[in-house]
C-alpha cells in the first residue's frame, strides 16, 4: 500500500508527532529531531522518548513509515573546516536522536560548496561526513534528499547522488528519498506518462530503485528545470496532478513514507485524501 502523509508539528513535544499526523490521516509523517533552525537542543528525556514509541505504536506508525528531517543549518560539504565541523557534529547529534527514538531513516539535504570548493570536493566531503556519522551510530540510515540545484546546493543530479552513495562505505545504511518538486525544477520532467516513465529509467540507471527509501510530494511553484524550490499544493502548481497519479498507482513506490510538505497545512488532510482517490483498484 501506499504510505502518504505530512511533515507534522513537534510543538509541545517529539511524542506528539504520531498524534498530529493521526489526525490528519497520515499514513506516514516526517518531523524535525528538534527546532530546525537553531544549532542545539536539549536532550530528550525518558518521558519524551517512551511516549513517541508509544504514541507511534498506538497509532500504527512503524519506523519505516517516519522519516526525519535534519535541520536547515547542517552543511556536509561546507567548504570551511569550522562551518565543516559544527555541520558534522549537529548531523550525529540528530541521527543519535533518531536512534534514541527507534527510528531507522535519517532524511538530509546533501550540502553546498558556497562556490568556494569544486562541487567534486563538496561531494567528496558530504560522503565523508556521512561516513564518519554511521561510524559512530548503528541502527540508522543516512537518507540523501535531492534539491532543486538553487545557489550552489549539490544533490540536483541523480549522478550526485550516485557519487555519493558510490563513496559511502555501508551500503545498507544510505538511501534516497526524491523530492518530485526538487526533481521537476532540478530538470526532470513529471507531467506525462513518457516523461515520467523517462525521469525514472534515468533515476534507475543512474541510482537504483533500491536506495528510494522515500518521497516528498509537492507541487512546484516555479517551471521545470528553474533551479528554484519553491512548493505548491498537489494539483495547483506546474508539475500538475497527472504525475502524482502516475506515482500513487506505481508499485516502484509502494510501503516508503511519501510525505507532503506543502504550504498550506490547513488542507493537508483534503490532499492525502485527494492522493489516494488517485489509486485505480
Ligand atoms: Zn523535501
Ligand atoms: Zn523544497
Amino acid at each position: 500500500m501506499k504510505r502518504v502523509g505530512a511533515h507534522v508539528s513537534t510543538s509541545g513535544g517529539v511524542e506528539n508527532a504520531p498524534i498530529n499526523a493521526k489526525a490528519i490521516g497520515a499514513k506516514a509523517f516526517a518531523l524535525f529531531t528538534k527546532n530546525q533552525r537553531r544549532w542545539t537542543a536539549k536532550p530528550y528525556n525518558t518521558e519524551n522518548i517512551r511516549d513517541f514509541k508509544e504514541n507511534c505504536e498506538k497509532k500504527g506508525y512503524a519506523p519505516n513509515h517516519i522519516l526525519p528531517h535534519d535541520s536547515y543549518l547542517i552543511n556536509l560539504g561546507h567548504p570551511e573546516a569550522q562551518g565543516l565541523k559544527k555541520s558534522r557534529g549537529a548531523f550525529l547529534d540528530e541521527m543519535q536522536r533518531c536512534e534514541q527514538l527507534g527510528l531507522s531513516m535519517f532524511n538530509f539535504h546533501p550540502g553546498s560548496h558556497l562556490r568556494k570548493i569544486s562541487p567534486e570536493k563538496c561531494l567528496k566531503r558530504i560522503a565523508e561526513s556521512v561516513n564518519m556519522a554511521l561510524d559512530k551510530t548503528k541502527d540508522v540510515s543516512a537518507v540523501i534528499e535531492n534539491t532543486a540545484g538553487q545557489g550552489s546546493n549539490m544533490g540536483f543530479l541523480f549522478e550526485h547522488l550516485a557519487g555519493i552513495i558510490d563513496l559511502v562505505e555501508d551500503k545498507s545504511r544510505i538511501g534516497v528519498c526524491l523530492d518530485t518538486c526538487h526533481t521537476f525544477t532540478a530538470g526532470y520532467d513529471l507531467r506525462t506518462k513518457k516523461a515520467f516513465d523517462e525521469t525514472f529509467d534515468k533515476f534507475d540507471g543512474i541510482v537504483g530503485f533500491k536506495y528510494l527509501k522515500a518521497m516528498h510530494l509537492n507541487d512546484a511553484k516555479p517551471d521545470l528545470d528553474s533551479r528554484v524550490d519553491r512548493h505548491e499544493s498537489i494539483g495547483k502548481g506546474k508539475i500538475g496532478i497527472e504525475a502524482f497519479s502516475f506515482i500513487m498507482n506505481d508499485k516502484r513506490f509502494d510501503e516508503i513514507p511519501m510525505i507532503l510538505e506543502t504550504p498550506d497545512s490547513t488542507i493537508w488532510p483534503k490532499e492525502i485524501k485527494l492522493l489516494y482517490s488517485l489509486e485505480k483498484a
